[in-house]
Formats: C-alpha cells, sequence, structure tokens
C-alpha cells in the first residue's frame, strides 16, 4: 500500500542511511535489545521497505513505537539522517493505516486535552488530592509510577498566560515564555524562576494569552492534524517577539522545528531559545552574576532534546557553576532516562530499565541535587530516585544562588 499521507518519510532522506551501523551503540534501544529492528539502521530499513511494499501493520508499528525518538543516533550519524523528522513522518503514518486499541484516547490525550488550561488545572488539583491523601489506588496503575514522579503540587498556583513582568533594571529586550501544557500546571515553581531570571537579566517578560500546548507530544505520537493546529497557534501568539523563551527542552526542539509544522513557523523557530542559552549568555555578558563558590556540588542529566536535538551541552552547566556549585557529571554519552513522552506508559519495561539505569548514575555521583531541564526527564528520575535526590531545573538552583547570596 506504501504511505498514504502529506507527511510521510521523505525516500531521499530514508536513503540517506548508508548501513554504516555507527548509530548502533549510541541507541538505547539497540543496547538493551540487540535486536536490529530496535536500531536506527533496522527502523530506517524497515521505513524503506514499505516503499517496496511492505505493510504498515502491527509489526511495522511496533518497529517504530520502539523508539524513543531520543535523537542519539543523529548526532553519530555521518551520512546526517534526519531521524527525529523521519520518525515522525513514520508515526503519521502508523496513526493513519494502523488502528489499534487505545489509539482514540490517545489522540484525545496529547491532540486534545494538553490544549485546554481547565482540563490541566484540573489534572493538577486531581494530583493534589492523591498527592496529599496518598491515594494512590486511585491512579490506573500504568500512569502510577510516573505520577509518582511529580512535584509536590502547589494547588494555589495558576497559569502565567497573561503574565508581564517588568525587567529590573533598564530593559534590553522583550522575552516571550512559552507556557507550555503541564509545564505550567504542574511546574509552577520552573515558570516562577525563568521570569524572575529574565527580568534580572533585564528583559521585559510577557506570556501570550493566546497560546497553547507546544504541540511535541501530538507530533511524536503520530497526531499530524494536531500538531500542525498547535503550531498555527502559536506562531500566531507569538508573532511579534523578539526572543520565544522555553524551559522545557522537549518544547523548546519542537518549536525550533516549527518550519516543519507551520505555514510562518520558521520564524519563530528562528528566535526560540532554550532559558539556559539566555541566561547563560546573560551571564556570559555580566548581565547576570555570578555567585561566589559555595563548596556545594551538584549532578547533572542532559536531556536527550536539550543535548541531541538542540545541541546544548554547555549553558547549563554554565548556569550551575554561576550559582557557585560544581557540576559533577554523571554521563558524558547523554543516554536517554527512558521518559520519552508517552514512552514509559506504552513501552513500561524498556523505559523502565533506562529509567533504573539512569537513577543508579545519578547515586554513583553522590550528590544529594541533580539538575534537569526537562519536565519528563525530571518526574522519571524522582520516579526511580524517591526522595533520595532532589531533582530540579538549573535556573531554580541559579535563582535561589542568588538569593542565599543576597544578589
Ligand atoms: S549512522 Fe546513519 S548512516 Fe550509519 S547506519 Fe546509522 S542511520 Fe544509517
Ligand atoms: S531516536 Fe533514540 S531510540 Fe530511536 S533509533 Fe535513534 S537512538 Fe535509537
Amino acid at each position: 500500500m506504501g504511505w498514504v499521507t502529506e507527511h510521510a518519510p521523505i525516500a531521499s532522506e530514508v536513503n540517506t542511511c548508508i548501513q554504516c551501523g555507527l548509530c548502533l551503540p549510541s541507541c538505547p534501544t539497540f543496547r538493551l535489545t540487540g535486536r536490529e529492528t530496535a536500531s536506527p539502521r533496522g527502523r530506517l530499513t524497515a521505513m524503506a521497505a514499505v516503499v517496496d511494499g511492505f505493510p504498515v501493520d502491527q509489526s511495522f508499528a511496533d518497529i517504530m513505537g520502539s523508539c524513543l525518538q531520543c535523537r542519539a543516533c543523529e548526532v553519530v550519524c555521518p551520512a546526517f539522517v534526519p531521524f527525529g523528522k523521519t520518525m515522525e513522518a513514520a508515526r503519521v503514518e502508523v496513526s493513519a493505516q494502523h488502528h489499534t486499541r487505545g489509539r482514540g484516547v490517545r489522540r484525545l490525550l496529547v491532540g486534545r486535552a494538553l490544549r485546554s488550561r481547565r482540563l490541566l488545572r484540573l489534572s493538577a488539583l486531581g494530583a493534589w488530592v492523591v498527592q496529599r491523601g496518598r491515594l494512590w489506588f486511585l491512579v490506573p496503575k500504568q500512569l502510577r509510577g510516573g505520577l509518582r514522579g511529580m512535584r509536590r503540587i502547589d494547588a494555589r498556583a495558576s497559569s502565567i498566560a497573561g503574565t508581564n513582568r517588568s525587567s529590573i533594571g533598564p530593559p534590553r529586550g522583550v522575552a516571550a515564555v512559552l507556557s507550555g501544557c503541564v509545564m505550567d500546571s504542574w511546574f509552577s515553581g520552573v515558570h516562577e524562576a525563568t521570569i524572575e531570571v529574565l527580568a534580572r537579566a533585564g528583559y521585559d517578560v510577557v506570556v501570550p494569552n493566546a497560546q497553547t500546548c507546544c504541540g511535541a507530544l501530538a507530533a511524536h505520537d503520530g497526531w499530524a492534524d494536531d500538531a500542525r493546529a498547535m503550531a498555527e497557534i502559536n506562531v500566531s501568539a507569538f508573532e511579534d517577539a523578539d526572543v520565544v523563551v522555553v524551559n522545557s527542552a522537549g518544547c523548546g526542539a519542537h518549536l525550533k522545528e516549527y518550519e516543519h509544522w507551520a505555514d510562518e513557523g520558521a520564524r519563530v523557530a528562528a528566535v526560540t531559545r532554550d532559558i539556559t542559552e539566555v541566561v547563560a549568555d546573560a551571564i556570559n555578558s555580566r548581565y547576570l552574576p555570578v555567585v561566589d563558590a559555595t563548596g556545594g556540588s551538584v549532578a547533572i542529566q542532559d536531556p536527550c532534546h536539550l543535548r541531541h536535538a538542540q545541541r546544548i551541552i554547555e549553558q547549563p552547566r554554565t548556569v550551575l557553576e554561576a550559582a557557585g556549585l560544581t557540576v559533577v557529571e554523571i554521563d558524558v554519552a547523554g543516554q536517554c532516562c527512558g521518559a520519552a513522552g508517552l514512552y514509559s506508559i506504552l513501552e513500561p519495561e524498556l523505559s523502565g530499565q533506562l529509567g533504573a539505569a539512569k537513577a543508579a548514575q545519578v547515586v554513583a555521583a553522590g550528590q544529594s541535587v541533580v539538575a534537569s531541564a526537562n519536565p519528563g526527564c525530571e518526574m522519571q528520575l524522582r520516579s526511580h530516585l524517591a526522595d533520595q535526590v532532589r531533582v530540579a531545573h538549573p535556573v531554580e538552583l541559579y535563582l535561589e544562588a542568588l538569593q542565599e547570596a543576597g544578589l
């Protein structure tokens, strides 16, 4: 039958693979399973086979579905195969051609529910009740592990959408912040730190009310129409922004590729920056201070969508060092923690193995705090570390250090 949608993998990109196998040692699912079909090369071979008549059936869906979309393969590929984009395209075909159980619920969740601030607020209140009353038995088993990794919900926190905050000191630009979906309802502390640090860095901060979820989860799960609709809304909302600041690595990576998802998406993509990029620049340019070394230290975890998709490695380290902390590496290769959007629900076994391995790296580093700049990674780390180690965003740690130093 071949491909049936306009979003299908592009043959010239799939065929760019020269089958060299250099990506295999970097691929977490290949390392765990040893299966060629769980490797980047195997997945590309399966995509090429569809053009030759291989059906988009359960077997094809499984081969695509076991991919974390971590993009570790992209970084090492000598042929520059755009694997992330190609995998998103293959997932669109799976959604269009192979109708599995639970498909409608998945679409409702990532394509629709994440757009609703009201539903997200309700989810936060529900999680608050569960956390306060320790009512974990009320949560479906598949969600329990992930939800145990949630921060303590602040029931009083409201959406940051509509916020206008003036710069502290002479303004040097306007920063528009992506409020996001779960970031807005479950991670209010990261948003508060982001806005405060941006104001201290000399930005007037705005959070356009008309924005919505970035659409990354919908795109990763193959719901192209929903992902496109969300991208179009955000492109309009950020029409006048000089810089769009994102404090979730997964969302930032997606906005930086909006040229694939919205007619005017390239403009927003060009001005999108991760918060650690903006803060590190402000530190290097002396718009933000450096705290004297405190003698403290912090472990660092690199989210795949920061390290592999956005190629941001130094900036979070700069931010943590400016907080007076010594940064302790846990994994120089930056292997995926296994959270990966819906992966912990859809592929619990592989996700659990990767999460346990990442938690073991953190514990081996011997630190009481680990910094992570992505909500999914943060939840995965916390659910595997329990209360052994605090997990926080680098910008939260930087702001705490400024406040403790009286700066
Ligand atoms: S490294 Fe790139 S070219 Fe080589 S097998 Fe992997 S995807 Fe193909
Ligand atoms: S995106 Fe990650 S899991 Fe998927 S093939 Fe590439 S390295 Fe493997």
